[in-house]
């Protein structure tokens, strides 16, 4: 069966006659036992919320089928669904390789709080091959963080090729997935170790909660991620679990033609007078896109498009200029969104010079989502004026 069938006709069985589609919203923090004498038993669960109550485990259980994993864990947030992974398999005195187009709280993250607690870390050019990523690697290599395309700067990696080296070396790995949202690409069926996602975007889906998942296939490393996850006492409300249940029945639908808009309008804007570089992975022109094209089923409704002779006052006059797209971080929702990326660009670890283009004019990010793609390229065309 397609991913689309398991995920929208699991509960319609017979058995489950008379009662409503929907698992139900089970709020609670007390699990009531039905005798003393199992109230301290380990093997009994749910004793108590942190557990997790039925809107959670279905959760749970959707993004195990979407991720092909054996277990799946809701955070808080997608950085929770990043941090929590990371304190589970590190301990002082090991090192993270860490991707230099990661999204950048992670790079927060390692800084301020892995470091703190005698974790070093390193980062590497995105383009490097399998066998040079894994060349950087020391004994005390513990875990490489692969992000594909990577945040803002859309470069990709080959996954399954550093999967398979990492693994070879008793490395781990990490893939944040939000951007494949699970659809387009599966990290697990390509040998990652942990693939996480921020459900916030697209399978959310509507703007309206923050949330997180990781998903392994080895039942030693969940255990590990659970312990960390119940030590730090991060759980997700039924709520927002089932905002993210309610998203998933519309997960594809929604993806598909928010990727379809966004190639649409990234094929107008690349023959635009205006534009110096549209970089976006579905496109023959992106330098990863043999990579990408092999790995993906498709791409989604981000893009970035850097224009002529542009600085950080054109970009923020051009932004201002449109009407359609909100200005706004994050993606994945019904709506379109635009910002300027320079600072985010600009805070990277300078790695080489090969991505001086990337500053050489206005670096503007698009989200589309669920507009009609000929209002929104209106909507862009109307801006340009400040490029001409
Ligand atoms: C948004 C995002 C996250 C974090 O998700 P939050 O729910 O906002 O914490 C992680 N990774 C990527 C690639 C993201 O875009």
């Amino acid at each position: 069966m397609k991913d689309i069938t398991r995920l929208t006709s699991a509960t319609l069985g017979r058995e489950h006659s008379r009662r409503a589609v929907n698992v139900g919203v089970e709020r609670g923090s007390t699990v009531l036992m039905e005798s003393a004498e199992v109230l301290y038993d380990d093997d009994i669960k749910p004793t108590y919320g942190t557990d997790g109550l039925s809107t959670q485990n279905e959760l749970c259980r959707l993004i195990a089928e979407l991720e092909g994993a054996e277990q799946s864990f809701i955070l808080p947030t997608g950085l929770a669904a990043l941090t929590v992974p990371m304190f589970a398999v590190l301990n002082a005195g090991d090192e993270i390789l860490v991707v230099n187009s990661c999204y950048a709280p992670v790079r927060r993250f390692v800084e301020t709080q892995l470091k703190r607690y005698g974790v070093a870390a390193r980062y590497y050019d995105p383009r490097l091959s399998p066998d040079e990523v894994i060349a950087l690697a020391s004994p005390q290599t513990k875990l490489i963080y692969v992000e594909s395309p990577g945040s803002l700067t859309f470069d990709i990696q080959d996954i399954p090729g550093i999967a398979r080296a990492a693994r070879a070396k008793g490395i781990l790995t990490l893939c944040d997935n939000t951007y494949g949202a699970g659809v387009l690409f599966k990290p697990l069926e390509h040998g990652c170790d942990m693939s996480m996602q921020a459900l916030t975007k697209y399978v959310g889906g509507h703007s309206d909660i923050l949330i997180g998942s990781v998903s392994v296939t080895d039942k030693a490393l969940a255990k590990k991620i659970y312990a960390t996850q119940k030590a730090w006492g991060f759980f997700t409300s039924a709520d927002e679990s089932y905002l993210a249940i309610r998203g998933i029945r519309s997960l594809h639908l929604r993806l598909k033609q928010s990727g379809e808009s966004a190639l649409k309008i990234a094929r107008w804007l690349e023959g635009r007078p205006e534009v110096a570089h549209v970089v976006h992975p579905g496109l023959e022109s992106h330098r990863g896109h043999d990579v990408f094209a092999r790995d993906f089923s498709g791409s989604n409704g981000l893009f970035m498009v850097i224009f002529k002779g542009g600085d950080e006052t054109k970009s923020q006059e051009f932004l201002n200029r449109l009407t359609l797209f909100g200005l706004g971080f994050s993606w994945g929702g019904f709506e379109s969104l635009a910002v300027y990326c320079e600072p985010q660009i600009k805070s990277r670890v300078k790695l080489s010079n090969d991505d001086d283009w990337l500053l050489s004019g206005s670096a503007i990010r698009f989200y589309v989502g669920l507009e009609d793609a000929d209002d929104l390229i209106g909507d862009i065309e109307n801006a340009l004026t400040t490029f001409g």
